[in-house]
């Protein structure tokens, strides 16, 4: 009887431990993680003061400079090869002189291809990139400004967090690895825009995602990868390719309004009508560079934003038509780069001065 009792002990005492232990290494490696990463995903309080979003009229491409109350800078993206003046000369008129953060959400020469012209220009911080390269004249010379200049080249990976002074943030939630492969792709997709950096941009209350050339498939890994993509206004992605925004995403994103970075007159059928399509019907307020020129939003971190375009779309110029592709590049076999399709059509001569003026006016 009293050896039954004492082998009864033995189990409990062993029981006991194994319950300790197991607890201990459940909190430290599982719960202990998940609420840091909680943590760090909980955006400050604003202080208060005014942040600022610029998406600069680069024509087709992207560049975005963000300015927060504390005076720090990031520009995401720097347009086409040659855009550089355009985008120092948006750097002076909003007052920056410096960066310190450069994003180069992928190493296509519509988002990079003036990078080497700002990073010559402009004293540079830290130079963010998804660490998927690009074959091209114009990734080297990316890499090679960065090198001249002695810059920190970060490679980006979700949960990393920018702090930009006053209380504004940066997370990133893509590329997530393993990175997508050509094979896993869908056809004409690549890998370049599939893996783009994708960030959400938090000043207390409002939020905004900046999303590269991300693809739907993109947007899904990025769900299912439990990251927060809901955020007030969002940079969609692909400039408004049909193979982005997808209806789950604009569901799960619960967006207010959407910006599109796009070129008048540009040979990809930029910004679809389907996508457009999803986002009227999932009512997302949107505003178009092609149609507006550039697009000031600013906020003190409350739920209120403003929007400020350029100038006023013209007659004709509706902001819910989409554009139509020279040729659609879910039909091409093999890779397509940006700059892979024939010259755009001459616009008729009645559109020669507007589009010139669509892309000056300010
Ligand atoms: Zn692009």
């Amino acid at each position: 009887m009293a050896q039954s009792r004492r082998g009864c002990g033995c189990v409990l005492a062993t029981l006991a431990v194994v319950l300790i232990v197991g607890g201990f290494i459940g909190w430290r490696f599982v719960v202990w993680p998940w609420l840091e990463k909680r943590r760090a995903e909980q955006p400050p309080a604003a202080s208060g003061d005014e942040l600022k979003v610029v998406a600069i009229d680069v024509g087709q491409g992207d560049s975005i400079l963000i300015v927060t109350p504390g005076g720090k800078t990031a520009l995401v993206d720097a347009g086409e090869p040659g855009d550089g003046k355009r985008i120092v000369e948006a750097l002076k008129r909003h007052g920056v002189d410096h960066l310190d953060l450069f994003v180069a959400t992928h190493a296509h020469a519509d988002h990079i291809g003036a990078a080497d012209e700002v990073i010559r220009a402009v004293p540079v911080g830290r130079v963010l990139y998804s660490g998927v390269p690009n074959p091209t004249r114009n990734y080297e010379d990316f890499l090679k400004a960065i090198d001249e200049k002695r810059i920190e080249l970060i490679r980006a990976a979700p949960g990393q967090t920018f702090e930009l002074g006053g209380n504004a943030r940066l997370l990133v939630l893509a590329p997530i690895e393993p990175f997508f492969t050509r094979e896993e792709l869908r056809s004409g997709g690549n890998e370049p825009n599939a893996n783009s950096v994708v960030m959400r941009l938090d000043y207390g209350e409002f939020s905004m995602l900046l999303t590269g050339d991300a693809e739907a498939q993109t947007e899904e890994r990025m769900m299912r990868n439990g990251a927060n993509v809901s955020a007030d206004i969002l940079k969609v992605g692909h400039h408004g390719s049909k193979y982005a925004t997808s209806e789950d995403f604009l569901k799960r994103g619960a967006f207010k309004t959407a910006i599109v970075s796009a070129g008048a007159d540009n040979r990809y059928g930029h910004p679809s009508q389907e996508a457009l399509d999803r986002l009227k019907a999932a009512q997302v307020r949107v505003y178009r560079t092609d149609f507006q020129g550039e697009l000031v939003i600013t906020t003190k971190g409350d739920d209120n934003f403003q929007i400020k375009a350029a100038r006023e779309p013209k007659a004709g110029e509706d902001l819910w038509a989409g554009r139509q592709a020279i040729r659609d590049d879910s039909a091409r076999r093999g890779f397509i780069d940006f700059g892979d399709l024939p010259p755009p059509p001459k616009p008729k001569p009645e559109n020669a001065n507007s589009k010139k003026k669509a892309t000056t006016g300010r």
